[in-house]
């Protein structure tokens, strides 16, 4: 009999245990999935979306770039650390069109079922490419979109309400933190688009064609001396054009990234008797500089050699 009893006890005992365990689950939201420090982990692409997340997620989230610094982002190839990287994330954030082709592959490799993925580019209207090889390469359209400041707002509000799926209990400070960096990306847009409305040259040279997004929003143009994906050498005729180019128009600067070939626009430099300035592509991290930093000393260098 006592022993009837037990049994039927330690059945219950299942039955309740199974039961809560059901409740438990069904209770798992994604909020469970934030690990015992209470920070978020969100793995980023590269360096333009680790200052956006980190504006938005503060002190809730720990941001990791999976493309080290160092590495020409459209060079990278995901090794097993990406995978192991993703495989510890609630979330991963990349910003798409064509810029992580590997995107897709990795998040499958990782076999990480807890893990959100928000591409931070939808809703932006992109500018498609011209070049076959490219397209063939990248894709449809080129990825720089971060290096619009009305983009990056969109982007912002991507990986807000990323965020806020992830981690539904911050919710809020998520939304508040994304409205007020949105306000100063737009502060930025707003002070520059009233200075470029009145310049002499709309047009500036550079290194590698980064700054499409950023051009349509100011109303300039970029001439490069090398491709979307700065990949290889311009050739001696597309270089022999561009310098043609620069001394008819005047040109006394010509901008370049320290991670694309900076030799060639330095060449081109000297040829015309322009003087070089760096401008940032924001695809890997540069000391201590935040993003609206480098966008605000891009702008400000642009607007300065469009005076001239
Ligand atoms: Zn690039």
């Amino acid at each position: 009999m006592l022993l009837h009893t037990l049994n039927r006890l330690a059945r219950y005992g299942m039955v309740l245990a199974a039961c809560l365990c059901i409740i438990g689950l069904a209770g798992c939201g994604p909020a469970a999935d934030v690990p015992d420090d209470g920070k978020l982990k969100v793995a980023v692409t590269f360096d333009a979306l680790k200052e956006f997340t980190q504006a938005v997620g503060g002190d809730k989230v720990d941001v990791y770039t999976l493309i080290p610094d160092g590495t020409e982002p459209h060079e990278f190839q995901p090794t097993t650390q990406t995978i192991k990287h993703l495989g510890k994330s609630q979330l991963f954030v990349y910003s798409g069109l064509g810029m992580e082709p590997w995107a897709p592959k990795v998040v499958e490799a990782a076999k990480n079922t807890s893990l959100h993925t928000v591409n931070a580019s939808q809703g932006v209207t992109p500018i498609a490419l011209t070049d076959e090889e490219d397209v063939k390469e990248h894709g449809a359209y080129d990825p720089h979109i971060w290096l619009s400041l009305v983009n990056a707002q969109i982007e912002v509000s991507n990986i807000a309400a990323a965020l806020a799926e992830a981690d539904p209990a911050n919710a809020d400070y998520y939304r508040n933190n994304a409205a007020n960096y949105k306000k100063q990306l737009q502060a930025l847009q707003d002070e520059y688009a009233r200075k470029f409305a009145s310049v002499p040259r709309k047009d500036f040279v550079t290194g590698h064609a980064a700054f499409a997004y950023l051009c349509r929003d100011f109303g300039l143009t970029q001439h490069s001396v090398e491709s979307v994906f700065s990949s290889g050498e311009p050739s001696a005729r597309q270089l022999a054009r561009l310098a043609d180019y620069c001394r008819a128009n005047d040109v006394r600067t010509i901008f370049v990234e320290d991670m694309v070939s900076p030799k060639t626009s330095e060449t081109l430099a000297r040829e015309v008797g322009a003087r070089v300035e760096t401008i940032h592509t924001i695809e890997t991290s540069e000391d201590d500089e935040s993003y609206l930093d480098r966008m605000r000393d891009n702008l400000e260098k642009i607007y300065a050699s469009s005076l001239r």
